[in-house]
């Protein structure tokens, strides 16, 4: 049997998957009759839409066990790509290695010295632990120090305060992550570098727009905003 691969193992892991493969290859015997496809979840080997919505609903966490909760002080775009991260979904180089996707790296394109996963990426890097240390200091909550995703978007289930207060800073959260992303994104597609005090001051200026006009907070000073000097 001739293999034809569209790429070469990149590390070893991938190497110890290729000979699996070959293994698991060897021990198959084809018939020298007609072959035909068939879909290993259904018992009838038919493949059915409902059959796939069972496979998703069996392997994915219900609904009600995700981390993530929707925040209407910001825009859906925000929350859709907040519950991309709880479900480990967004498109980072580590993500689209596994769909083999070559890339020249998958490293963090902030420091370079991890892999870029979206748990490295938002809670691990360096560029993201000084934003972090910087929007807490912001908004007077205790440091955020992050050991998954879900600790990051589970932050304001932990801040004493009340229903608008937790609800605000996981509207501040999910908006420092996603200008994390676009700061990303503008590095690797544009080759902007990242300006941390650049990033924290768009954080800040995004969420005063948003929360002002959607949590219909009419009175809100931008000054006090800056002072976190709001409640
Ligand atoms: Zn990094």
């Amino acid at each position: 049997m001739t293999w034809d691969w569209r790429r070469v193992p990149e590390d070893a892991a991938e190497l110890a998957e290729q000979n699996d493969l070959i293994n698991i290859g060897s021990l198959a015997s084809l018939s020298q009759f007609g072959e035909t496809w068939s879909w290993v979840p259904d018992p009838k080997g038919n493949f059915s839409v409902k059959s796939v919505k069972n496979l998703l609903h069996r392997s994915s966490p219900p609904i009600g066990e995700c981390c993530f909760s929707w925040n209407n002080w910001v825009p859906r775009k925000v929350n859709i790509f907040g519950w991309r991260m709880a479900l480990d979904r967004l498109p980072t180089r580590v993500a689209l290695a596994h769909c083999n996707i070559s890339m020249s790296s998958i490293c963090c394109p902030f420091c370079c010295d991890k892999d870029e996963s979206a748990y490295h990426l938002f809670a691990e890097c360096a560029v993201s632990f000084i934003v972090w240390q910087m929007v807490s200091s912001w908004i007077n909550i205790p440091p955020i120090y992050a050991f998954t995703i879900e600790d990051l978007l589970r932050v304001h289930e932990h801040i004493a305060g009340s229903v608008i207060v937790k609800k605000l800073i996981q509207a501040i959260v999910l908006i420092s992550c996603w200008s994390l992303w676009k700061s990303r994104n503008d590095l690797i597609f544009s080759g902007t570098r990242v300006d941390i005090s650049r990033l924290l001051a768009e954080i800040k200026s995004t969420s005063f727009l948003w929360v002002k006009h959607r949590a219909k907070m009419n009175l809100l000073d931008w000054a006090d905003w800056c002072s976190f000097n709001i409640l």
